[in-house]
């Protein structure tokens, strides 16, 4: 993973694994969903093996209460749950070369995958709530979903996870208000 990448990819990673593992878990799919997370990262996707799955679904319960923990105002609890995290798993940044140049990564290449992403993770989410980001992650506006996500829209008005769950909650209000009209 590399380091002027890893924010990116530890944000989406972290939504990710809460929203896969947690929210909508796919009991029996553990493995298969996990290499889709690990995507971002190939060298993790390809590490990836069923011993790893109850690692990462602690972190993902980890993340999950941290999601809530930022999306409740609770910055406080949130920091320390992260401090836990990072203390734990610290960052091993590490040179590797790379067809002919070196490039720093977070971790080496063959690195344990769950303390790894569990730095990874947390870190990139303890610097959303260090730069005064906080309010940036943040869960979706239909109730029924619940999805978490990191609003990295330039304004920070996202509300919804999914442009999916926008349009169905734009739909269904549309529908409302013309039975109001109707009736
Ligand atoms: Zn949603």
């Amino acid at each position: 993973m590399l380091l002027d990448s890893y924010m990116d990819a530890g944000v989406l990673v972290a939504a990710d694994l809460v929203n896969r593992m947690v929210i909508r878990p796919e009991p029996g799919a553990d493995t298969a969903v996990l290499r889709e997370v690990l995507a971002v990262d190939p060298p993790s996707a390809a590490q990836l093996a069923p011993g790893h799955v109850p690692g990462f679904a602690a972190l993902a319960r980890e993340l999950h209460a941290v999601f809530g923990e930022l999306g409740g105002g609770d910055e406080d609890a949130a920091a320390d749950r992260l401090n836990r995290l990072l203390a734990a798993h610290p960052a091993h940044p590490h040179l590797a070369k790379e067809d002919g140049r070196w490039r720093l990564h977070h971790h080496p290449a063959d690195a344990s995958l769950v303390p790894m992403w569990t730095s990874i993770c947390a870190e990139a989410l303890a610097r959303l709530l260090g730069g005064g980001h906080a309010d940036r992650a943040g869960s979706c506006a239909d109730d029924r979903c619940g999805r978490v996500f990191v609003d990295t829209s330039r304004n920070g008005s996202r509300r919804f996870c999914s442009t999916t769950c926008q349009n169905r909650v734009k739909t269904a209000a549309l529908r409302r208000r013309r039975a109001a009209v109707d009736d």
